[in-house]
Order: C-alpha cells, then structure tokens, then sequence
C-alpha cells in the first residue's frame, strides 16, 4: 500500500488527453507531490513537472535541488530529472522538452492552479502562442478519489490532532492570552507528530463570533466559550483539521449549552446524512435545516465543509448547489457553526471519509462542549 503510486503520471497522461490538453505543466504544490511523490518548495527558481499528454515526462528542477528528488518517493518512478544550472534558461528546457515529446508546438496547456504568475507569464512566453488552461479539472477525479492508502494517512493526520485537543486543559486557562494559548498549541501539533501547525484558531469570546479568527492578545476570561480550531501537515503530506468548543473554567452560559445541543444534532446529522450518492448540497442542508428548526439559521454563516487531503481545503466542498454525488473515497470536513456576533459562537468539526457504509470519522475527541477546569 504505497501513498505515491507509479501509475499517477500515466493515468493524468491519460486525463490530459481525454480533455483534449497538450501537456500539464505543474510546480510546486499538492498536484505535483500527488504525481510523484516529490515535495518541492515553491520559489523563484524554476521547478515544474513537464507532462506530456504522451511521451515521456521530465521534471525540471533547479541543479541545487536535485539531491532532494533523489531523496523522495519520485526517485522510484524512474522519471527523467533535469537539473537546470544559475545562468540557464529553465523555461526554454521546458519548451524544448514540450516541443519534442508532442513533435510539434504544445497548443492547449494546463498549469497547475495554485502556480505563481510570474512563473506562468514566463511559461506563456516560453511557448509562444500557446492557449494556456488549469490543471485542476484534469486531476480533480484522482485527487478527489482518495486511495486506501491516503485514507490511512489522513486517519493518522486526525488521530494527532484528536491527541492533542485532549490535552487542552493544560494550555487554555483563563488569564492566558489566545496568542500564548496558541503557540503552546502549536508546538503539541509539532510533538504530536505532524511537520507543520498550518493554523491555530483560539477564538475566546466575542472572538469565537468570527469563524476564521487566529489569534489576537487578548486574555481569556473565566467562564468564557472558546472555539478552537487547529491542523498542520504530516510528513507524509497530509492534513490535519479538527474543532471543538470549550467553557473556559465555571459552567456553560444556558444560552451557548442551548445552541450547542442544537449544533451537535446538527453536526451529527450531516454526518449521518454521508453515503455515495448523496450530493454535498444534501450533506449541508442535513445540517443547516437542523440549525434553522433550533432558530439559529441565520446564524451559520458558512458552508458544512471542505475537502481535505494534502490541501487543507479541495474539492469536494460540502456547499449548497454542489449537486456532483458524493463517492466511496472522498475526504472532508462536517464543520457546522452557529456564530452570535460580538458575543460568541461555537463550531464543531470533523474528517469523514465517504465509505459503503456511510461515513468513517477520523476524528473521535469528545464532542460535547467541554468544562475546562480553570487552574
Ligand atoms: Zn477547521
Ligand atoms: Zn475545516
């Protein structure tokens, strides 16, 4: 069960064709790493996975950076690396391959969609008269359709991140800032065996009102809610993201236990609501027409979730008007919130993996709306 397969390369070849594209040009990002295993750091010096709809591939890549494909699971798949040196022009490398792989001028290309302009412009340039698309519609079935393997790996993202909302309590205590709060949190990520903390939202109070606050000085108060809402990246390239909502010491306000017994259901049957076949439309209105029945519709003000895998957020976003059915493999977030403006709010959110059989939760915390002591 390996988590890079040599078949990728061949079965996006086949997609470009399929979609009538010349070549997929990608540097460094999710595509890339899910074609080859290679994670590569995006900066000014050219990387780019050149990929014919036929022939061979090449990955160009800076000369200094070469050992580092050695190094990665890309060095299995027998893939022709080039390294490219100070003073060459890498994107006359990429044209020159392009030119010869096809045996004619590449027409139609898809660069990935996350690919920085300034790359993109020289590319364009490079391949003069060339009709330049995304590559994202051509590699969005792949990446959508997680492996057994990629499963695994997003299970083991889930089953850090739940070690370290256990051990909330040492961290988030009245008196403490959401900052401090945050870099403790940041650092248990670290130990708890991911290579990044990608985002760490500490929204304690009024701030817990305001789905994508991060963090900010101010000092959590006793008694007060606090939706936390953390994730980070293994090193095996996959993600983390996890929410839960705490009392900060006393007992919950009757009001937020009254919304969050309503957000829970909610939550739950969304989950619940997850089958192939069922559209991402239906998993959100799963959740959002339990918050409209409990009164507080007005007051979940995003999506039910996103997708995740080596990106934080991919397809397949769990939004109203996504009617594409939902299949065995797909990864995302059931993530509902109710968000009472400059008072406080609470969310709760996990990982599901769409299965025969329903949903599997990867995240498995306690969900209620946890009393944390206050010493
Ligand atoms: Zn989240
Ligand atoms: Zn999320």
């Amino acid at each position: 069960m390996t988590l890079y397969p040599a078949d990728r390369l061949a079965t996006a070849q086949k997609a470009a064709r399929e979609a009538g594209i010349d070549a997929l040009l990608l540097t460094p990002g999710a595509d890339l790493r899910y074609l080859t295993g290679y994670h590569a750091h995006a900066t000014e010096r050219l990387t780019c996975l050149v990929l014919p709809a036929q022939g061979d591939p090449l990955l160009v890549v800076p000369v200094l950076e070469r050992p580092m494909v050695t190094a990665s699971p890309a060095a299995a798949l027998g893939l022709d690396v080039v390294g490219w040196a100070e003073t060459d022009d890498p994107y006359a490398v990429v044209a020159a391959h392009l030119h010869s792989a096809l045996g004619r001028a590449a027409q139609r290309v898809a660069v990935g969609n996350r690919a920085w302009a300034e790359q993109v412009l020289r590319l364009q340039d490079a391949l003069e008269d060339v009709d330049l698309g995304l590559a994202g519609p051509v590699l969005r079935e792949m990446r959508m359709h997680k492996s057994p393997a990629e499963v695994e790996a997003l299970r083991r993202a889930g089953q850090a991140i739940d070690r370290v909302h256990a051990r909330m309590g040492e961290w988030l205590r009245p008196e403490r800032t959401e900052r401090e709060v945050g870099r403790d949190i940041a650092a248990a990520i670290l130990a708890e065996g991911h290579v990044s903390a990608d985002f760490t939202i500490v929204g304690s109070g009024p701030n817990g009102a305001s789905p994508h606050h991060e963090l900010s000085d101010r000092r959590i108060e006793y008694g007060d809610v606090v939706v936390v809402d953390i994730g980070g990246t293994t090193a095996e390239g996959y993600c983390s993201d996890n929410t839960r909502t705490y009392v900060c010491g006393g007992r919950a306000p009757a009001e937020v236990a009254e919304y969050y017994a309503v957000l829970l259901a909610a939550q739950q049957a969304a989950t619940a609501a997850v089958a192939p076949g069922v559209t991402p439309h239906e998993v959100d209105a799963a959740a959002r027409d339990v918050i409209a029945a409990g009164g507080y519709g007005e007051f979940f003000i995003h999506r039910t979730g996103h997708g995740i895998g080596l990106e934080g957020h991919e397809e397949p976003y769990i939004v109203a008007g996504n009617a594409e059915p939902l299949r065995e493999g797909m990864a995302f977030s059931i993530e509902p919130g109710i968000y009472l403006p400059g008072r406080h709010g609470a969310r709760i959110e996990d990982i599901v993996v769409c299965t025969a059989d329903g949903a599997e939760v990867l995240n498995l915390v306690d969900r209620g709306l946890r009393v944390l002591a206050a010493s």
